[in-house]
This record gives structure tokens, sequence and C-alpha cells, in this order.
């Protein structure tokens, strides 16, 4: 009997983080141009580390924008200006990112709106105007491409990303591994739910044993609530956007298997 993955992208396959990264430091360069005058390439590291712990519990693409500017406070005292700052930890961030958001914002004097528009806006004119260097931030997980590439497995990738731009990337990392045909950008947690009932109601399916990869613990606790779904294996990858607190609560469903990324690598090859 085959097999039948689908995966979810960013935090399964990719590693987005120093995207990320990129577009928040671009954007804040042009609303707080001296925030990275002492910010080096260690720094600029370390940032990027912490982005990936943070991610899980991020919003918004634009929430990276008030979290690089609030790990550069934390590292910086010269450009500290919210009362938060000093002596916050990561860990502190995970707890209480909603709290906080709102706190530094009133802080600093920013406008929310502004801040989100300036974001996207720097974004899109970016994949836009060089969409290689854009592609070139992204990166795949270790082992990830070659498995791609030895796959035997049929692969599907549903994904929160605009498909273009996750098909893109997987072209300039792992070539000619996942046809577009097969790539699904979708809206919202329930639209990936109805892909998978759609792909396994194919013809061409019928026999193959199902599998669902997801970093997002809530995307897969909705699976679960879905009868028509019990056909399906579903799996927390354990190298993606989720918190410690969200893999102690995976190891209690049973539905759920926690995976590392050296045994994804070898289930797909
Ligand atoms: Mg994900």
């Amino acid at each position: 009997m085959g097999d039948l993955y689908a995966l979810d992208f960013d935090g399964v396959l990719c590693d987005s983080c120093g995207e990320s990264y990129a577009t928040a430091a671009k954007a804040a360069k042009v609303i707080w141009p001296t925030l990275f005058n002492d910010v080096d390439s260690s720094l600029e590291d370390w940032v990027v580390d912490q982005i990936r712990i943070v991610r899980a519990v991020l919003q918004n693409r634009y929430d990276n924008l008030l979290l690089v500017r609030l790990l550069l406070e934390m590292r910086l005292p010269s450009i500290r200006k919210s009362s938060v700052a000093e002596g916050l930890t990561v860990e502190g961030i995970v707890e209480n990112w909603s709290g906080l958001k709102n706190l530094i914002l009133k802080e600093w004097g920013e406008d929310k709106d502004a801040l989100v528009k300036l974001y996207f806006q720097v974004r899109n004119e970016w994949k836009l105007q060089d969409l290689k260097t854009w592609i070139g931030a992204n990166r795949l997980y270790p082992g990830v491409a070659d498995a791609l590439k030895s796959a035997t497995s049929v692969i599907y990738i549903v994904t929160g990303k605009q498909s273009p731009f996750a098909e893109v990337i997987l072209q300039e990392f792992a070539k000619d591994t996942i046809s577009p045909e097969r790539i699904f950008g979708v809206s919202s947690c329930s639209h990936k739910i109805e892909i998978l009932k759609q792909l396994q109601e194919k013809a061409e399916h019928q026999g193959l044993k199902l599998h669902f990869v997801e970093d997002r613990l809530a995307t897969l606790k909705e699976a679960i609530t879905e009868p028509e779904l019990d056909g399906w294996n579903l799996y927390l990858s354990g190298w993606g956007y989720n918190t410690q607190k969200e893999k102690d609560e995976a190891a209690t469903i049973p539905r759920i298997e926690i995976l590392q990324l050296s045994d994804f690598n070898t289930k797909l090859k």
C-alpha cells in the first residue's frame, strides 16, 4: 500500500523566519532609522533564532515588526523606549505576547494600522522588485530537499502561504520535486481541512495511507473534530513553529504523533 502525505509548508518544509526578520528589518529601518545603528550580524542571527521560538504565538505577520524592535530593545539599552524590555526573556514573550504587543505599541506611540500597512507594503515591494533575494531569505529545513527528491510517496502541500510563493521557494531549493498542481494555498484552517477531504475523495488516492504533517497544533485539533478525516494519521512537526506547551499538550492526544525532523525525512524517502 502506498502513502499520501499532505504537508504544511512553513514550519514543516520551509523555515521562513529569516525572511520574516529581513522584512521586519527593512520596514523598521523606514520608520525607526537609527534602531539598527549598533546591530551587527551576530545580533541579527540571535534575533532570527528568537523569532523562531516566538513565531508560534504571533497572530499576524506584521507582529514580526514589533517583535524585532522589542528584541533589539532587550539587548541594546541605548535604544530602549518600552518599560518592559529590561529583564524580559523570550519565554516571557511567548507567555504574554498579546499583552506585550498592546503595551509596546502604546509606549512607542505608534499607530497599529500604519505599521501593518508599512510591513505589507515593504514585503510586497521586495517580492515584486527582487524575488530572488526574497526567496533566498527562506530555507528548507536540513535534509528536506533530499527527502523530497527521493520520495516515493504521493506528496501534496497545503499551506497558508500563497501557492506561487511556496512554488518558487521549492523550485529554488528542491527543484522539480513537487508539481504546482499539488500545491494548495489556503486562506484558513477550515479551508485546509476542506482540501484534506478533497484529497481523500480522489479516485487515484483510494487505498493510499493518509498522513498530514503540520506545525500548528490548533489545525491538528480541528482535523480531529472532523469524523470524515478519521482515516488520516496526524503529525505535529517537532521542529516547526510550536511552543513547548503545545508539544506537551500534543503528547497527551492519542491521535497525534510528534515527529522529529530526521524521522520525517526518513518517512518521506
Ligand atoms: Mg505551518
